[in-house]
């Protein structure tokens, strides 16, 4: 006789999402998180893999975009994460967090993470869930109370969990997200942290008591209907910062990444007469921001042409751009500093003009 599922399917939204193969490590089942998401997703074919990195065929960009996009919505990868540490950080984050996830249902031309891992990387989630809680936990416990304030917050060490991965599109697909919100608050000195393009409402029942800040990333509609390829629209993303508010979530705005073109800061003072209409007075008195300045890559550049090349004609404009070696080593564009600088000055006096009580972490 079929068992029942230990949990109910969960309301996925299905045109990004519609698990039907689930690779997977070697003796997996003997975690429980990934005994848990089989049974969330009890009709799926299971394929056994040596590991959850570079699996043939799943990762890069053999293949066309619809292949990429198909992979993202009808694979999952559950595997063991074996590096545990935590990176220095200092600018949205005091430390990066071991995260619980790699890879995205979300298709931004972009992304930073297809620069690694090819653009057909459906999310990967980890499910040694507990020994990465513990991690995290001893790693807090170490530093002790903060005593002096640093640029991502002034008494809590804050740890990043969602760098290379939407952390609200993951909450689909297990409870690893609701389990991270929940150590966070069971940890006195820190909270946590995580950028998203993704409004899962599922998240306003975590009750979060204040220690996960969660940034919503903003850009102009036009240009976000564009370059954000299966993302909340714009204004949900909006409509949705009164509610995380409420619901106990410290919500910041990303406003990221700004890409430069003939008339874009009238464009961003529209934005941010449209969120300052938008919040309570709940909602701003607790904003900050954080603002990053496209960059881009040659080689993504070559891959986005075969399947937006619409995006490219904004994406990558050599005539006002120069190459920059990342601190990972990684060779990518930017706006040419020459342009960039004062280009960033301006863009933070419209934001203070529209948004006075919202101050800026970091620019660049
Ligand atoms: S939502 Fe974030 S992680 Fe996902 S594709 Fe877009 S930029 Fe990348």
């Amino acid at each position: 006789m079929p068992q029942a599922p230990e949990t109910l399917p969960v309301n996925l939204p299905r045109r990004l999402l519609d698990i039907e193969t689930i690779y997977h490590e070697p003796n997996i089942e003997q975690f429980p998180r990934a005994r848990e998401i089989f049974a969330r997703f009890p009709d799926t074919e299971r394929i056994e893999v040596p590991s959850h990195w570079k699996i043939p065929g799943l990762h890069g960009n053999e293949g066309n975009a619809s292949d990429w996009l198909k992979i993202k919505r009808n694979v999952l990868v559950l595997g063991i994460r074996k590096s545990l540490k935590c990176e220095p950080n200092g600018r949205s984050s005091d430390f990066i967090a071991p995260g619980l996830s790699n890879g995205c249902a979300l298709a931004c031309p972009y992304c930073y993470v297809p620069r690694q891992k090819g653009f057909a990387n459906p999310i990967s989630t980890f499910v040694n869930v507990e020994q990465i809680a513990n991690f995290i936990g001893r790693h807090a416990e170490k530093q002790g109370m903060k005593l002096m304030p640093t640029a991502p917050d002034e008494d809590s060490w804050v740890y990043e969990l969602g760098c290379n991965s939407d952390m609200s599109i993951d909450a689909a697909i297990s409870d690893n997200v609701r389990d991270m919100v929940d150590l966070f608050k069971t940890i006195p000195n820190a909270k946590c942290t995580w950028a998203t393009k993704w409004v899962n409402r599922d998240l306003l029942d975590y009750d979060p008591q204040g220690k996960t800040r969660i940034r919503f990333s903003l850009m102009p509609h036009a240009m976000s209907k564009l370059v954000d390829i299966r993302t909340s629209p714009i204004s949900q993303r909006i409509a949705a910062i009164n509610d995380f508010v409420e619901a106990g979530y410290e919500v910041n705005v990303n406003f990221s990444p700004v890409i430069v073109q003939d008339g874009f800061l009238d464009d961003y003072d529209e934005l941010f007469a449209e969120v300052d209409d938008s919040l309570s007075d709940k909602a701003k008195a607790q904003l900050e921001a954080e603002v990053i300045f496209l960059t881009h890559n040659a080689h993504l550049h070559e891959v986005n042409m075969q399947w937006h090349p619409k995006a490219e004609e904004v994406l990558w404009t050599p005539y006002n751009q120069e190459t920059k070696v990342s601190s990972g080593g990684g060779v990518n564009v930017r706006y040419k500093v020459s342009l960039k600088q004062p280009l960033v000055a301006q863009f933070q006096q419209r934001l203070h003009a529209k948004m006075p009580y919202c101050s800026v972490r970091y620019a660049f």
